[in-house]
């Protein structure tokens, strides 16, 4: 879940990047990765990012940009009282962290998860992250890119080898071109 805050003032207690890590770590990792314990978390780990603290055009004079990132596991109810309950809970614990209020600054608010990953990119269990990389969906065992079912369609992307993140897609990118012009030097 992402919520994102536009405030009226500045945060004096942020750095562009904050990563805020549970006490609980194992169980914080229970929820997230074990099918049988996947729930909302009571207390969990999140990262804050401040675009505002070193691009000046993030936000008006005098103001922040705040996007605050919690990892969920996939496909838990999407109710809005869960996601009131969690936005609270962030923002209580980040005033309490940095001995600053933030609540009274916010102009403008969003808040982006499951359901609204799964409208607007029609995303599996309304993923974030699309597939991840345990071992059966990893290298070899990860979508192919080559379409097994079209001729000359290729795949790039997360969901395909090698994985998720920008520099993972990127290679991804750069390993279909490679195939492609392979292909088309052997006159396939
Ligand atoms: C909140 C969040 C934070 C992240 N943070 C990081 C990070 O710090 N570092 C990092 O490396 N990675 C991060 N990632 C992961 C990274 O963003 C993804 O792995 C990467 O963007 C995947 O690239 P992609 O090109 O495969 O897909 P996308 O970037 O999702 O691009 C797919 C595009 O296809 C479009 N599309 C979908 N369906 C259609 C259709 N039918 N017709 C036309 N267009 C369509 C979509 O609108 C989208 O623009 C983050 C992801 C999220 C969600």
């Amino acid at each position: 879940m992402v919520l994102y805050l536009g405030l009226n003032r500045k945060v004096e207690g942020l750095a562009h990047h904050t990563l805020l890590l549970e006490k609980d770590w194992e169980s914080g990792f229970d929820i997230l990765f074990d099918p049988e314990k996947a729930a909302w978390p009571e207390s969990p780990s999140y990262y804050v990012n401040v675009p505002s603290k070193t691009d000046t055009t993030a936000a008006p004079p005098g103001g922040e940009t705040l996007f605050v990132l919690v990892p969920l596991a996939p496909g838990l109810p999407d109710t809005p009282d869960r996601r009131q309950q969690l936005r609270d809970h962030l923002l209580d614990h980040l005033e309490a962290t940095i001995e600053e209020p933030i609540r009274d600054a916010i102009v403008s608010e969003r808040c982006f998860a499951f359901q609204d990953f799964a409208d607007r990119y029609n995303a599996y269990r309304g993923t974030a992250l699309g597939l991840s990389h345990t071992l059966l969906q990893t290298a070899l065992w990860r979508p192919a890119h080559r379409s097994r079912k079209v001729s000359n369609l290729y795949y790039s992307g997360h969901y395909t080898h090698p994985g998720i993140g920008v520099p993972m897609t990127l290679i991804s990118s750069q390993i279909v071109v490679k195939e492609i012009i392979q292909e088309q030097r052997a006159g396939r």
